[in-house]
């Protein structure tokens, strides 16, 4: 700890699946192997998932599919549909893995997790990130990279070279002081985890085109032209943790909402309130990014490192039309819940996930069920997400989230957030 309040011995690892839509594809079908792949959106529209042999032909991601159809067939290649339910029952094994590498997994998308790695004892961390890819690979197929360092916005940024440089084997690890300098110095400023497309133009204006350079830049710059989420990042950026999970940048492919409980929860009655308070918050933020989703998970887990018996298992539905209609994804949600609910457990975790996620401008019309952007559900959502943002979370809210929230993490004792939260930053008297 330091005078900031913030620690900076904390040390997580990013563990991120490479195409993570192709590898499925692949692991089913060896003979796409070397070839282009590409994955679809829905209704096979555009690219939403790349080989390195698609990347190589410099086809972009979101492109029409069409426009290259012939000349990925020329190459002896596949353009395919996208298949959620493979993919979210390929992301599920993959987590169940991870999860034997660390009792503390923070799912963050359909093929990323962060792994708590503080207080391991290892002394090479790069060759405990390659043991864990060996052994995703091996048991899953899938093909992943690790990252690992001092905060969850560094670990992004060693994943990210874990990825692209050959010579790392998939694992890069940065804590050392001169390697985390050379590995921000070769990353763009717009690669950063939450620097957007706005923000990366408006550094660049100020000559801030690396991370090393953000990072390094005068303090009276940050205070004066970073937001609060800009000030976490250089932050994180410095070593210091401050980025929550909750807080975090929403990933473009997949919404998850998961957490630990403070408690073993093993009354359905529990589990449905928390999974109805997730399935809330991950559809507001489907509703900020104006998307839907076409394709909803939920998963449940035991504690694999106590002592008992153990139980991991997810379901998941598609969603059609897609939506982001709270009431009926709680709905969903909790009949799924019940399905997969197995009574005499200590439930450790629950989770959900959107996945197939499609900008509301993008949804296909459709003449058999109602959307709910084309009716009064929309116009009530509208109405919820205002109230709620001016007056606070959870001034409206849905009587299965429960009011006492007994499963929650346990939290008395957080320290104030300092540098996220306006109302929270410390005063000078
Ligand atoms: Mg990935």
């Amino acid at each position: 700890m330091n005078s900031t309040g913030l620690s900076r011995d904390n040390i997580v690892a990013l563990v991120d699946c490479n195409n993570f839509y192709v590898s499925c594809e692949r692991v089913f079908n060896p003979a796409l192997q070397g070839k282009p792949v590409a994955v679809l959106s829905n209704n096979d529209g555009c690219l939403v998932s790349r080989s390195q042999e698609i990347k190589d032909l410099k086809i972009p991601m979101g492109a029409p599919g069409f426009k290259y159809e012939a000349l990925i067939k020329k190459h002896g290649g596949a353009l395919l549909s996208s298949n959620y339910a493979l993919y979210g029952d390929m992301s599920a094994r993959v987590m169940d893995v991870l999860s034997m590498f660390s009792p503390d997994v923070e799912i963050y998308s359909i093929d990323e997790a962060f792994l708590g790695l503080t207080g391991f004892r290892t002394r090479n961390f790069e060759e405990f990130g390659r043991k864990i890819k060996s052994t995703v690979q091996q048991w899953t197929g899938i093909p992943v990279s690790v990252g690992i360092s001092t905060t969850k916005t560094l670990a992004k940024i060693a994943n990210h070279h874990a990825k692209k440089t050959p010579a790392f084997k998939g694992s890069l690890c940065l804590l050392d002081e001169d390697r985390i300098a050379k590995a921000l110095e070769r990353t763009p400023v717009g690669e950063i985890w939450g620097i957007g497309r706005q923000y990366d133009k408006f550094l660049r204006q100020q000559h801030i085109e690396t991370a090393l350079q953000l990072r390094d830049a005068e303090d009276k710059f940050v205070d004066h032209y970073m937001t609060s989420v800009g000030l976490k990042t250089v932050l994180e950026l410095r070593g210091y943790s401050c980025v929550e999970m909750d807080e975090a940048p929403s990933a473009k492919k997949s919404i998850v909402n998961s957490r630990s409980f403070g408690k073993q929860v093993s009354d359905i009655a529990e589990l449905q309130e928390a999974v109805s308070n997730y399935i809330t918050r991950a559809a507001e933020k489907l509703r900020k990014q104006k998307s839907v989703a076409g394709y909803l998970m939920v998963f449940l887990s035991t504690n694999r490192f106590k002592e008992g018996p153990q139980y991991n298992n997810s379901l998941s539905t598609t969603l059609f039309p897609p939506t982001a209609y709270t009431p009926e994804l709680i709905r969903i949600a909790l009949s799924l819940l019940e399905e997969l609910y197995l009574p005499g457990f200590e439930y450790k975790k629950a989770g959900v996930m959107f996945a197939d996620i499609i900008s509301e401008a993008d949804v296909p019309l459709n003449f058999i069920e109602a959307c709910y952007l084309d009716d009064k559900r929309k116009q009530l959502m509208d109405i919820v997400d205002k109230l709620n943002r001016r007056h606070g979370q959870d001034t409206l809210f849905y009587a299965s989230s429960g009011v006492s929230k007994d499963w929650q993490m346990r939290r008395a004792k957080l320290s104030p957030r300092f540098t996220t939260r306006w109302s929270d930053l410390p005063k000078v008297k």
